[in-house]
């Protein structure tokens, strides 16, 4: 029987709660195995390629990717899965017929969790307009999954952020020309986004405004008023409510944090792996329970 070798790299990932999840995953599975984290300086390529030949060699089974490699794998790896290739990062990398995939599991990772806010005993309106705030990593898991799906999709970055947004709908234009009219850039003020607001049924925080260790507050702006009729998605998940989830909810928006999709993602990384199939509902985390 196959003793699993996994982990991440990333740097720094010390406070990762991916082992927690995959370690669940393998006991649910019936399967041995162990998952490490690779804690990798952000300039030790050396580090990076030495690993990626361990994965080359069988020794280790299945890597996940975090900040700040995402990008810095993809020339690392034999090839890339289309969503890798359009989100432009990967957070997935297995050994298949000798060579090494890199893939991305946090687009449909969201897209699935997504489905939980979206319900239709809880959200009546058709959804197919999202705002999403910021135009980071993140945001690129999320425009492709939106995008895919058929949904009109506006950034909203603060004015220095314009040329990372416009950057980011050049890469996806150019990787499929529909999506042209299907996404558009605005500056994340109240002048810009009143115009918008009928229109909305989305709003996805992608920005760390709201993070317990980085920065309080909201990304929203202070004197704009939330949609009607539109959900909320925060990507954070510690705190579990964010204060833009606690401005939402009081205009009553349906919001959701984002360990749903943070578990949805690593699931699907484990299924690519082991070939294993663990419903979310078994990981627990130690500082939910
Ligand atoms: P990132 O690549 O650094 O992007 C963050 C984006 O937010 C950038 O566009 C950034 O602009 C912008 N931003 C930062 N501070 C801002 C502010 N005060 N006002 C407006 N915009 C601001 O980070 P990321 O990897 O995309 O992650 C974003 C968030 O998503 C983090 O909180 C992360 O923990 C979370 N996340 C959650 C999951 C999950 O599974 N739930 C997965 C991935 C990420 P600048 O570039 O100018 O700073």
């Amino acid at each position: 029987m196959i003793f699993y070798r996994l982990g991440l790299i990333g740097y720094p990932i010390s406070a990762s709660v991916s082992p927690q999840i995959h370690s669940t995953a393998l006991k649910e599975a019936g399967l041995g195995g162990e998952y490490k984290l690779y804690p990798i300086a952000p300039d030790d390529e050396q580090g990076l390629k030495d690993l990626l030949e361990r994965v080359r060699m069988g020794e280790i089974h299945g890597l996940n990717v975090t900040i700040p490699h995402k990008q810095n794998v993809i020339p690392l790896v034999d090839e890339l899965s289309e969503t890798a290739t359009t989100i432009g990062a990967v957070n997935t990398i297995v050994l298949r017929n000798g060579k090494l995939i890199g893939d991305n599991t946090d687009a449909p990772g969201f897209w699935n969790d997504l489905q939980e806010l979206l319900r239709p005993d809880r959200f009546s309106k058709p959804a197919r307009s999202a705002l999403i705030l910021g135009s980071g990593g993140a945001a690129r898991a999320i425009v492709y999954a939106l995008l895919n799906a058929g949904w009109n999709v506006t950034l909203a970055t603060r004015k220095a952020d314009i040329p990372q947004a416009q950057e980011l709908i050049a890469d996806f234009t150019s990787q499929n020309a529909a999506f042209a009219e299907k996404l558009s850039n605005t500056e994340l003020s109240t002048t810009s986004l009143s115009p918008l607001l009928p229109t909305l049924s989305l709003i996805v925080n992608a920005t760390p405004v709201g993070m317990k260790s980085h920065h309080a507050g909201t990304p929203w702006p202070e004197d704009l008023p939330f949609p009607e009729n539109a959900a909320l998605y925060d990507l954070i998940y510690t705190p579990a409510e964010t204060q833009l989830m606690k401005d939402a909810a009081k205009t009553n928006l349906p919001t959701r944090n984002g360990l749903g999709m943070l578990i949805g993602q690593a699931l699907l990384s484990f299924e690519i792996w082991t070939g294993k199939k663990v419903s979310a509902e078994k990981i627990i985390l130690t500082s939910e329970k």
